[in-house]
């Protein structure tokens, strides 16, 4: 599933219509009356708060998708090229044409329904506006183990498997260790963590927490130091794979000790 980076990353690419006039259609049909109503808007912002990805639009209504598991946008420099028949919604300007295909949501909002989707958020590492203070009081009073309340959007926001293996790695803390028990300063270094890969990765479009001069040819097999590693890339021990938070977690037990 797509984490918060690649939300993130769209809303600045798709930031090219920002201040145009967008047509918008639904080819598979199944989108056709909410992109009668996007049709002929103006996108004044696109953004992205955790994984969800909103298009606020002159009427004053906002697009709203979550891509899921399947879910891609498409972009395409020729618009007068016929779209593929499973696209549910189709934003086109003169130059450019992007083509949302399987998302788990597609939906025009109204700004009351906006609030509402954005309420039970938790802080988001790679929003602007996050407030550090607020982010910290969510993780430190959140129960159960850290490696669970990373996947609760409610807690925080855009965290999905690969950064929660990764960014608790890179602080050394085990995913069943209960948040309860961090301290201040574990807190803050693995916000810090979180707000340096996630900002990464929105840069170079996919999670690489290897250094080194290949870097971003790296396939992804080799691209992690534990997620889905069979020995841990910094010590080399056998990486510890269990459920935790009802999605599988790795972790180093040299580095991350319970
Ligand atoms: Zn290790």
């Amino acid at each position: 599933m797509p984490e918060g980076h690649t939300i993130h990353r769209l809303a600045r690419e798709m930031s090219e219509l920002r201040g145009q006039t967008l047509r918008a259609s639904s080819p598979q049909g199944r989108f056709t009356d909410g992109a009668a109503d996007i049709d002929g808007a103006v996108l004044e912002l696109a953004e992205g708060y955790g994984k969800h990805l909103l298009l606020h639009l002159s009427s004053g209504d906002s697009v709203h998708v979550h891509l899921g598991m399947q879910g891609k946008w498409l972009r395409s420099t020729d618009p007068s090229a016929p779209p593929l028949p499973q696209v549910r919604l189709r934003l086109t300007t003169d130059g450019v044409a992007w083509n949302l295909v399987a998302p788990s949501k597609c939906e025009l909002l109204d700004p009351p329904r906006v609030a509402a989707l954005l309420l039970p958020l938790g802080p988001d590492p790679l929003r602007s506006d996050v407030n550090l203070e607020d982010a910290l009081q969510a993780l430190g009073s959140a129960t159960g183990p850290i490696g669970a309340v990373l996947l609760d959007q409610t807690v925080v926001a855009g965290i999905g498997n690969v950064f929660r293996a990764e960014a608790l790695h890179a602080v050394g803390v085990a995913p069943r260790r209960q948040a309860g028990t961090m301290t201040e300063s574990e807190l803050r270094a693995l916000w810090t963590v979180l707000q340096q890969m996630m900002s990464r990765a929105v840069e170079e479009g996919r999670i690489i927490t290897v250094d080194g001069p290949n870097r971003l040819t790296l396939p992804e097999s080799e691209a992690r130091r534990v997620y889905k590693q069979e020995r841990c890339r910094d010590c080399g021990a056998p990486v510890v794979i269990d459920q935790v938070g009802g999605r599988t977690a790795y972790h180093c037990p040299i580095e991350q000790p319970s």
